[in-house]
C-alpha cells in the first residue's frame, strides 16, 4: 500500500530509524517509521485511504501523522524535515529539508538509516553516517559532538540502546557523554522528558544493566542530586522479566529512606497509579514496623495492589509477617456479598458491612473453611 500510494502521489518514501535497525540486527520490531520527500500530511491521507480500518492522526506543527489500528499497533509518517532547538532541552521545531538532512538530525548512526520504498529502489538501502559499519561493529555513536547538548535525552536513549543491544558507545560519544554529564546539560531537560526516557529504561528486559549503568555514569546523581541508594540488582534479573513496570519502580526505590524517596518523587512525573504505589509502598513500610494482628494487617493490606506487597515482601524485615499474613489470606474465599446478604434477608444499611468484614476475618482466622459454614455465621 505504501509503494502503490507513493507511486500515486509521486514522491519518495522511505522506512527509517529502528524499523531499519532493527531489521539488519534481525531483531523483532513493531514500529514503522516512514518519511516522505515531499509533504508527509498529503502522503499519509492519501494512504489511509488504501488502509479501512487505520485511524489517522495529523501533528501539523511538527509536520507528521500517525495511523493507528484497532489491534493497537501504529505506523509514523514524517516529511523530510529539519528541526531545530530554540534552547537545549527543548521541544524541536520543524522545517522542511531533504532526506539527507532529516537523518542527520537523528541521535545515533544505527538510527539514521532508511529504505527506499519507491519501485525503482525498492529495499535500496541508505546509509550517509556509517549505520551498518557501526552496526557489525556495536557501537553506538553520534552523528555530530553537539548531539547531547541539542538533546540531553539522548544521553539516556545511548544507554539504552548499548545495554538493549550489548553495544558498547563510541570513544567519542563516551567521551561526549562525559562531559555533557559533568557540564549539567541535564538541568535543561524537562523532568517530563526525563521521565519518558526513564519509564522506557523500566520497560527494557534488561532495564537492571540499564540501571547500573545511570548510577555508573554519575547521570543519575547529575539529575537526581546525590548518589541514592537506588537497587538494580542483577542477580534478579531473570525474575525481572516477569515483574510489572510499576514493581519494577518500586523494587528500584526500596533500599531508600522514605525523605529520599520524597526528593526522587520531586524529580520525576510519575503516572496516578506509579505515584500511588509509591506513596502506599512508603506508608506502609512505615505501618509495618508495629506489631500488627491478623485483622490488623488484613485492614491494611486488603485493598493494596499485590506488586506493593510482593515488593515489601522481599523486605527482610517484613518477609515473614507478610508470608504468613499472605498464607491466611489465601484462604478467604469469600462467596457473600452485599447483594447476597440482602437476598438473604439483611436490611439495606452499615449492618452489610459489619457482617462482611465479620466473615472476612472468620475465613482469614481459619474459622470457616467452607461455604456451608459461611452462611451458617451469617444466620448466627
Ligand atoms: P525503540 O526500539 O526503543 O522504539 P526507536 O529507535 O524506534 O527505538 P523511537 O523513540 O521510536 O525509537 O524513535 C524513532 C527514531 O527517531 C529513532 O530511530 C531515531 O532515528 C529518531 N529519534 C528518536 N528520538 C530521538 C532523539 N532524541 N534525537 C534524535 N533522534 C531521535
Amino acid at each position: 500500500a505504501v509503494r502503490d500510494t507513493a507511486e500515486e502521489e509521486g514522491c519518495a518514501v522511505y522506512l527509517v530509524g529502528g524499523f531499519v535497525r532493527d531489521l539488519l540486527l534481525f531483531f523483532p520490531t513493531q514500529d514503522l517509521d516512514f518519511v516522505v520527500e515531499g509533504s508527509g500530511g498529503q502522503f499519509a491521507r492519501a494512504l489511509i485511504q488504501r488502509m479501512p480500518d487505520g485511524k489517522l492522526t495529523q501533528h501539523e506543527k511538527f509536520g507528521t501523522a500517525q495511523i493507528t489500528f484497532p489491534d493497537g499497533s501504529h505506523l509514523d509518517v514524517a516529511s523530510t524535515r529539519w528541526e531545530y532547538y530554540s534552547f537545549p532541552g527543548a521541544l524541536p521545531q520543524v522545517e522542511e529539508s531533504c532526506l539527507r538532512d532529516d537523518l542527520f538530525r537523528r541521535d545515533f548512526t544505527i538510527n539514521s538509516m532508511a529504505i527506499c520504498l519507491n519501485t525503482e529502489h525498492f529495499g535500496e538501502l541508505v546509509d550517509y553516517y556509517g549505520g551498518k559499519r557501526d552496526l557489525q561493529q556495536g557501537k553506538i555513536r553520534f552523528l555530530h559532538n553537539l548531539s547531547f547538548i541539542d538533546d540531553p535525552t539522548r544521553m539516556l536513549r545511548a544507554i539504552r540502546f548499548a545495554e538493549r543491544y550489548h553495544f558498547s558507545l563510541a570513544k567519542e560519544t563516551l567521551e561526549a557523554l562525559y562531559t555533557a554529564i559533568e557540564s549539567g546539560v541535564l538541568a535543561k531537560l524537562s523532568v517530563e522528558r526525563f521521565t519518558e526516557e526513564i519509564l522506557h529504561i523500566f520497560k527494557e528486559i534488561n532495564y537492571l544493566a540499564m540501571g547500573q549503568t545511570l548510577i555508573r555514569s554519575g547521570l543519575f546523581k547529575a539529575w537526581f542530586g546525590d548518589d541514592y541508594a537506588w537497587n538494580f540488582n542483577l542477580e534478579d534479573e531473570q525474575d525481572s522479566a516477569d515483574w510489572s513496570l510499576n514493581t519494577r519502580w518500586l523494587i528500584s526505590i526500596s533500599d531508600m529512606d522514605s525523605p529520599v524517596i520524597e526528593k526522587v518523587l520531586d524529580r520525576v512525573i510519575l503516572n496516578r497509579s506509579l505515584r500511588d504505589e509509591t506513596m502506599t509502598f512508603v506508608s506502609l513500610r512505615e505501618s509495618l514496623s508495629n506489631p500488627l494482628s491478623l485483622n490488623e494487617m488484613d485492614a491494611l493490606l486488603n485493598k493494596v495492589p499485590k506488586e506493593v506487597v510482593m515488593v515489601l515482601t522481599r523486605d527482610e524485615r517484613f518477609s515473614k509477617l507478610l508470608t504468613e499474613y499472605l498464607e491466611a489470606s489465601q484462604k478467604i474465599n469469600m462467596s457473600l456479598n452485599g447483594k447476597t446478604l440482602i437476598q438473604m434477608g439483611v436490611k439495606q444499611g452499615p449492618e452489610i458491612g459489619k457482617i462482611l468484614d465479620q466473615v472476612r476475618r472468620a475465613w482469614l482466622q481459619g474459622r470457616i473453611h467452607t461455604l456451608e459454614e459461611e452462611k451458617g455465621i451469617v444466620r448466627h
